[in-house]
This record gives structure tokens, sequence and C-alpha cells, in this order.
């Protein structure tokens, strides 16, 4: 029966999701829409846009030895014609078409009607999706509708899907190859490392695939956990007994009877026998039961999907009870997540975390600024273009400059990047020799150079590239690692150990900014838009407790010492900075009646919420200096998600209302005599390093790894030229224009090599 409902949508969706592979999964595909529409053929061409060519790679009703063998020039025959139009091509009479192949082992000879559909990831051509039927007609509105709709949807799995078959390729090729998959750059930096899936225990669906050392131990693994499970269900069903109705008794003896079927046991064998270790066969298996119940009519068998994820949930839990893996790490880890927060990368001893992968975010997650911070790579947004799951244990080259990694690379590939790890190393020991040395234009403009610090970092890092102070210290992390706040003596002892470290160099501690990608489980609760909800100054001003205790914390912390600078983060109007101001107040009153003797510190406020620009007087009128957080500015000017990577490309820095907009708060921060630093990710890029020196920013606060490239360039440049350039740049309309821009001055300079790396 024809049906186009969302419902049949969902269900082939749902069938090549699940499918174990390529294959398979196209397969299902086919067969599916064969179904659901009433063609006659439906078959998909894989695109090889490297090749420019489509690949048939399955069919229902054209001769299946045909199957990887046709291969379509892209200016041969209706496909083509497809991927050329990028949208929906109708033919009524395809064989009479000007741009009809006859492709004699196909079989399509008796086929007619042609209808051909793109599917489209990112602006990208993944595939063709074409449905044929004997009768000549032209395929009608609802038909287009719910093949687009399905190519719409099914871009993402077949991205997965493609990934997957060449991992499984490299898994089983004897000397790997290269599998390149592009995700969105997080953190510079390139690392070779091994593969290290973040899975909690308690989550099946996150158990990654390794390889089975042991086979046979393996094996007893699974079956001495699966025996546990059945003799418990069975056990508490009879100790329960007498106070159950009958039918829930029947519950425990049908959780026994499926833990123990032969049908669980001897897929997950087999998985097992074809190298997959017994957690991640397990994983398989109750997926694939659980799927089956799924795709079932009625509501009530479709909800046993959940007790099938229940019963892989307890044999899982007797598996790893005792697993001893759990807490070996490689020495080169790269950890990989599906959502990694920054949390987890403390589930790694620090001194073996190479890089992060994880599925999800950008340049300015949270996730990626932390990796920045600890000077490794990150590369994110990876989520449906890579299988995560399938990397433990694989090895890996992860460029964290292009936002790629490579699986399993060839020995070419792997030569190719230790060079570049040598020559990376070289750079950094030749702007080693900038150290001790200021940040000054050749006409003498200084700008002081800072870091960036707060997120579990080593100090020792940012006095080997010689900062000058700390420009943000993101307070969230000594909240966020446990499950209530932190006291005002636990919070004060480290505020003290930090400006210890530094004095006398200024420390600028910003309060708390919990909220957004920060989340406190036992504050922040969850909601639709967290960016745009209860963040920063709006969460500590609804809990001015929580304001008092942290800034007392701080005063105290700063005994002795006068440097300090408390910044006020997501100031969005002026009452805000007033009340907090009073707040401010109210906390250093209180410590000078405690006897201590301590200096009012400079107060600033974070200039990173659009309508904070448009109060900047106001502001400069009653704060000591401005910090911009470009990072979240840009986020809310462009209206661009900083933890999408659906969009991470088009947040750019150098798009000219930013630019703008920097210009602006530079501007009254100068009006009014006050102190102006740039804190967001921008501040540490070399190109955008020559515009805030025109602008003649005050400081820029970086991350430690950013901090020598920037001085080089600042150092090696005229205030006059970088004024003339900034005049030039404003004249553009795109941002691209204004990179060309600067990329040349670079190259001018003979400084090229400071941005991406020494290829
Ligand atoms: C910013 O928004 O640019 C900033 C520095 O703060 P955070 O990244 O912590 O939001
Ligand atoms: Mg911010």
């Amino acid at each position: 029966m024809v049906s186009y409902s969302l419902n049949t949508i969902q269900k082939i969706v749902h069938s090549i999701d699940k499918a174990p592979g390529l294959p398979q999964a196209l397969n299902h595909l086919v067969t599916g829409i064969h179904q659901a529409a009433g063609v006659d053929v439906c078959s998909i061409y894989l695109t090889d846009t490297a090749n420019r060519t489509n690949i048939l790679m399955a069919t229902y009703g054209l001769n299946p030895e045909a199957v990887g063998k046709v291969v379509l020039p892209f200016e041969e025959g209706l496909v083509g014609l497809v991927t050329e139009m990028s949208e929906p091509v109708n033919i009524s009479d395809a064989p009479a078409h000007p741009r009809f192949k006859y492709v004699p082992e196909a079989g399509e000879d008796p086929f007619k009607s042609f209808l051909g559909v793109p599917v489209t990831r990112q602006g990208e051509q993944l595939a063709v999706l074409v449905v044929q039927q004997t009768t000549s007609r032209r395929f009608g509105e609802q038909e287009i509708a719910f093949l687009t709709t399905l190519a719409a949807l099914i871009a993402g799995n077949i991205a997965i899907a493609k990934a997957r078959g060449l991992i499984d390729d490299y898994f089983s090729a004897e000397t790997g190859g290269g599998g390149l998959f592009a995700g969105v750059a997080g953190a510079p930096g390139i690392v070779i490392g091994q593969g290290l899936v973040n899975y909690r225990k308690n989550h099946i669906a996150e158990i990654p695939d390794r390889p089975a050392e042991d086979v046979a131990e393996e094996e007893a693994h699974l079956r001495a956990a699966i025996d546990a499970v059945v003799k418990e269900s069975k056990s508490v069903g009879e100790q329960l007994g007498g106070s159950l109705p009958q039918t829930d008794q029947l519950l425990f003896n049908a959780y026994a009877l499926i833990a123990g079927s032969d049908q669980l046991v001897g897929e997950t064998v087999a998985r097992i026998r074809a190298g997959n270790w017994a957690p991640g066969a397990l994983r398989e298996t109750i997926e694939s039961f659980a799927a089956r119940f799924e795709s079932l009519e009625d509501p009530y068998m479709r909800e046993r999907a959940g007790d099938i994820r229940d019963i892989g949930q307890r044999i899982l839990g007797y598996m790893l009870k005792d697993d001893q893996k759990a807490s070996e790490y490689p020495d080169q880890a790269i950890l990989i997540g599906e959502n990694l927060s920054p949390l987890d990368l403390g589930r790694v001893p620090i001194e073996k975390l190479a890089a992060v992968i994880s599925g999800h975010g950008s340049a300015y997650s949270h996730l990626a600024i932390l990796a920045h911070a600890l000077n490794i790579p990150a590369v994110l947004g990876l989520a449906g273009r890579v299988p995560l799951n399938r990397l433990d244990g694989r090895t890996l080259i992860v460029d964290g400059y292009k936002g790629h990694i490579i699986v399993s690379p060839s020995k070419e590939e792997l030569n190719e990047y230790r060079r570049l790890i040598r020559s990376e190393a070289q750079l950094a020991h030749e702007l080693s020799a900038l150290k001790d040395l200021p940040a000054v234009t050749t006409d003498g403009v200084r700008i002081h150079l800072l870091t960036n610090t707060g997120l579990m970092t080593s100090h020792a890092h940012a006095f080997d590239v010689g900062t000058e102070g700390i420009g943000l210290y993101r307070t969230e992390v000594p909240f966020m690692n446990r499950d209530n706040f932190p006291g005002e003596e636990e919070q004060r002892h480290i505020y003290r150990q930090v400006i210890e470290t530094y004095m006398p160099k200024p420390v600028t501690l910003r309060t708390l900014d919990a909220g957004g990608d920060k989340v406190l489980p036992y504050l922040n609760r969850k909601e639709p838009n967290p960016f745009l909800g209860w963040r920063g100054i709006r969460v500590t001003l609804d809990h001015p407790e929580l304001l008092l205790t942290q800034v007392r914390a701080m005063l105290r912390a700063s005994e002795g010492y006068d440097k300090l600078k408390i910044l006020l983060p997501m100031i969005s109007n002026i009452d805000e900075l007033d009340r907090a101001m009073s707040l401010i107040r109210r906390a250093y009153d209180h410590v000078i009646n405690d006897g201590y003797e301590i200096r009012f510190p400079e107060i600033g406020a974070m200039i990173e919420v659009p309508s904070a620009v448009y109060l900047i007087d106001a502001i400069c009128k009653r704060v000591d200096f401005l910090s911009i957080g470009t990072n979240d500015l840009i986020q809310y000017l462009l209206a661009i998600d900083r933890n999408n990577e659906q969009v991470a490309r088009l947040f750019d820095p150098l798009h000219p209302p930013v630019l703008e907009a920097l210009r602006l708060i530079v501007e009254a921060g100068r009006r009014h005599g006050r102190h102006v630093s740039v804190c967001g990710e921008a501040a540490g890029d070399p190109e955008l390093a020559i515009l805030f020196a025109a602008m003649r920013v005050d400081s820029l606060s970086v991350s430690a790894g950013d901090l020598p490239r920037v001085k080089c360039v600042i150092r090696a440049l005229s205030w006059e030229r970088a004024d003339e350039l900034w005049r030039e740049a404003r004249t553009m309309e795109h941002a691209v224009e204004i990179r060309h821009l600067l990329e040349g001055e670079l190259e001018r300079l003979g400084l090229s090599r400071l941005v991406g790396h020494g290829k």
C-alpha cells in the first residue's frame, strides 16, 4: 500500500540507522522506498566528488549484478543531470531525453518515467536517489515531496554509513589507508595518537567497538554476565512473588527468558567471533533487537524496546563490574565522545591527554577553549560524519588546524604528519626567543599580552611564553566538578593560589559565568535556549548571596596585592551593572569591617552582548576597564550558536559588522580613558592582531599557545601600516576579502608560517 506518512519516513530512516553496514543500510533504503511509494525501481547512486562520478550502490528493480559496476561520470546520463541541476529531475519518457544514457548492464529498458533527487548535506552532494516506473508519466507532487523529505533526512545517515564503510575497510586492510574525515577546527595543533572513546558504563549506547583480544575469554565473560542477570531476575521475581500481581511476576520471568534466549546469546557470540569485544557485541545485538521491536505497528510491542535496552544494560553492568581496561590509558590518548563536555577531559590523566575529538561543538565551545588552553588539538563537529564509537584503539592523526582526522593513516601520511609536527616544534622553538620581549610595533605602539586561564590549565605554560598576567580567569570550573557551591574559604584558597602564582602581575578574576554550555547540575535547569537564557550575571544577580560570597573570597584572596581586577560577564543593561557594583561595594565593606586592608579592585564589564555595544558610554562611566568577549559577541551579533558545528563556518570575527562593533567599543574606551582588552578566541588570531593593533586595543588576553604568534606579528608591524590596512578593510563588505588582505600582509612580512601549519 502506498504511504507517504511521516511514520513511514521515520521507519525507513530508522532501518538504515540501525543497519550494520553501508550495503545493508542502502538496501533497506531502496526496499523501503519501493514498498512505501509503490515504484517499480528504486536505486541509490553514491557520489564520488573527487572522481566526479555517481556509482550505483543499491537497487530494487534493476539488475542487482550492476551494483558497484555502473559508474556514471557527472557529465553523463540523467543521474548526472541531477548532480548538475542540484534539484529533482522529473521525466516522463526517460529514453527519449537527450541526456539519457543507455547502460546495458543495468537492465533499464522497460522503465520510462524517471525521478532523481539529490541527497545533499551542507551544500555537498552525497548521493542521488532515483525511482523509475514502467509507465510513462510525470511523478506527482506528493511523490517528489516524499523523496526530497527522505533525502534531507537520510543525508546524515548516508554520510555516517559511508564513513562506517570506509572505517570497516581500514579495520580489515593490512596497511591502513588514510580515511580522512573533516569536522570543525576546535583547537590548533597536530597529534598522532590512539583513540580512546569516552563512555559511561551505565549507557549501553555509548559502548565503543574494540577488537576482541581473546575470543574465548570474551565469550565466557558474556555468558557469565548473562547467567548472573538470569539468576538475578528469577530471584527478584521469587522474592517479590507474594506481593506482586501475577502479571508483574511474569515480567521477571520474561526478563530472564530474553536475557538467556538462544537468539540474544547466539547473535552476540557471533559478533564476538567476528572480532568485537563482548560489550561492543552486546551493544550491537541489543540495538538490533530494540530496532526490531520499534519497527512493529503495535504500540505495546514498540514499548518493549525499552525492556530490551534495560536487559542489555543489566548484562553490561555485570560485564563491566571489574573492568580493568577502563582505567588504562594510552600514552598519547585521543579522547573521543559524541558530545564531550569540558568536564570529560578530567577522565584522562592530563599528561596522557594528547587531543580531543567530539561529535558536536565548534572552536568557540568551552570544550575547544579548554583544549586550546591545554595546548592540545581538538577536532569537533564530527557527528554524522564518522561512527565515533568505532575509533577506540585506532591510530589517529588529529589535525586541529584543518579540522580533520585521519583514521588508520598510511605510512606516507604518518611521515608527512611527523614532518609537520617537527616543523611545528621548530617554529615554537624560534618563537621562544621572543619570550621576554614586549609586544610593541616597530613604531612604538605597545600592546600587553596576557593569558586566559581558569579551565584546568597549567600556569607553567603561560610563564613559558612570557605572559604579562591573567586577562581572564574563568571561575566556573571550581563550581562545576561538584554537587554544591564551593564555600567562601574554599574559593579564597583557589583565588589566592592564582594570585600568588602571578604576583606582582595583574590578575583579572571574572565572576561566575554559569549557564550556556557551562551547566552547574545543582543550579541550572534544562532550558530550551541556554545561551539566551539564565546565564552569567543574570544568575548571580538572582542569587546575590552567590555573588557576595564570591567577591568576598576574591577580595580576601587579594590581601597584600593591589592588582586584582574583577570582571562582570554578560552585562546587557545598566541596571545589571549598577546592581552588581552595589553588591561588590557591599562585599568590600564587609571584608573591610572584618579588618582586612584591601584596595578597592578595578571593576570591568565584559562587552559580549550587542546591547552593551550601544550602551558603551554609560558603561564606560561606571567601570574601570572593558573586556571584549568576542566569542559571545559574535554569537549574539550574527545569531550563530557558538556550539553548533552546522553553522560554525559562518562564525567569522572578520565579518564587517563584527569589526564595526569592535571599533565602536575601542573608540568609546579611549574617549573615556578606559583600558580596553579583548579576551575572546579572536584575540589569539595572528591575522586579527594586525587590526587590534590598528585600533590600539590596550591588551589582548589569549590562550598561552597563541601568545608567541600574536607577539611575533605585532613586533613585525608598524602601527602606521596596520592603520592603513584597517582603513582599507573598512571599505570591504566581505569577511573573505579582509582575510585575503591580512593574509597578504603576513606573507609580505614573511610570516605566513604563523597561520596554519608550516606546509
Ligand atoms: C567570550 O565570550 O568571548 C569570553 C571570553 O567568555 P566565554 O568564552 O567564557 O563565554
Ligand atoms: Mg562570554
